[in-house]
This record gives C-alpha cells, sequence and structure tokens, in this order.
C-alpha cells in the first residue's frame, strides 16, 4: 500500500498544540499511532495536547515508568504507551494491548520500536525531530484509515 507523507513544522509548542487539535478532530476510531523519535521530541507532548484538546480535564503523564495509561476524551478509549523501557517484546504480553484495544480505541504509541513484533501494525507514524531550535512533525499514513486521516489534516494546513 502506498505510504501518504506530510511533513509539517513546528516552530514552537504552540504549533505542536494546534496540530494535536486538528489531528483530535480529524478522528476516527479504531487507530494505531506509532508516535517515533529522540528523547524530548514532543511524543508525550503531542499525546498530552491531543487527549486534552479533546476535553480530557486531568492530567497527562508520561508513561515511561507506568508503561500504560488510559483515558476516555472525545468519545474516544486511548491508551497511551510508553515502551522505553522495555528490553524484550515479551514483557508486553502481560498488557494484553489487544485485549484491551477496543473498537473505539486509540493507541498511541512512544517506542514503538523497542516492541514491534507485540504490537498491531501502525495506521500513522507521527515521527517527531528536532535540530537545534528547528523542530517538524512528518506523519506517514500506513493503511486506509490512517490515509484518511492525513488527507484531512493536509486540507486544513
Ligand atoms: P518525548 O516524549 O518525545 O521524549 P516530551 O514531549 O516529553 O518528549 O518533551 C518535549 C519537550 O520539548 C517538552 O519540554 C516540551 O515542552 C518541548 N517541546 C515540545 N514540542 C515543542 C515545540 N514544537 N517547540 C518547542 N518546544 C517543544
Ligand atoms: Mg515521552
Amino acid at each position: 500500500m502506498p505510504i501518504t507523507s506530510q511533513i509539517w513544522s513546528l516552530p514552537d509548542e504552540a504549533a505542536l498544540q494546534k496540530l494535536a487539535l486538528e489531528f483530535g478532530h480529524s478522528l476516527r476510531a479504531p487507530l494505531v499511532v506509532y508516535l517515533q523519535g529522540d528523547l524530548g521530541a514532543g511524543k508525550t507532548t503531542f499525546a498530552r495536547a491531543l487527549i486534552q484538546g479533546l476535553g480530557y480535564p486531568g492530567r497527562v503523564k508520561s508513561p515511561t515508568y507506568g508503561l500504560l495509561e488510559s483515558y476516555q476524551a472525545g468519545g474516544f478509549d486511548f491508551l497511551h504507551l510508553d515502551l522505553y523501557r522495555i528490553e524484550n517484546p515479551a514483557e508486553l504480553e502481560y498488557l494484553a494491548i489487544r485485549d484491551q484495544f477496543s473498537r473505539n480505541g486509540i493507541l498511541l504509541i512512544e517506542w514503538p520500536e523497542k516492541a514491534l513484533s507485540a504490537l498491531p501494525p501502525a495506521d500513522i507514524r507521527l515521527i517527531f525531530a528536532e535540530n537545534g531550535l528547528d523542530r517538524s512533525l512528518q506523519c506517514e499514513a500506513v493503511s486506509a484509515s490512517g490515509r484518511a486521516l492525513v488527507g484531512k489534516l493536509k486540507n486544513e494546513n
């Protein structure tokens, strides 16, 4: 399947928040989103802006230690994972991610590279990059539902 790709520059955090908000308003479940990029590139900030942008009133913390956090927002069931500390994909089995992933589910996965074999395939890959003061977000749609979302975002930006 061809990949639809789009790149946005994110001069400041407000730009990232705005994009996350538009992403939220274009969402259709179920969707699997891989969040990629180095430490500090903006993965958690994006997930937080997305979930809070859909009306979640509480704190959205980094799941680095807890591995998994879940939220309900905008009519979706969010599962937010951070696999940075995973050494072996088998460590994920007890989380039974596929069982927790509902028809209404949006799966947000930081550091998917750490456990690809234990994860459902991505619909969208969000690749965050930081080069000094230059930050950007590349969005790659790798399924039909991913392409539909990226198509909507492209039309708005
Ligand atoms: P990651 O989850 O990728 O490790 P975080 O989102 O936790 O990274 O951290 C990113 C840091 O950079 C946060 O301190 C955030 O405030 C800041 N940040 C994120 N995006 C931008 C941006 N587009 N411009 C400026 N600062 C940003
Ligand atoms: Mg993070």
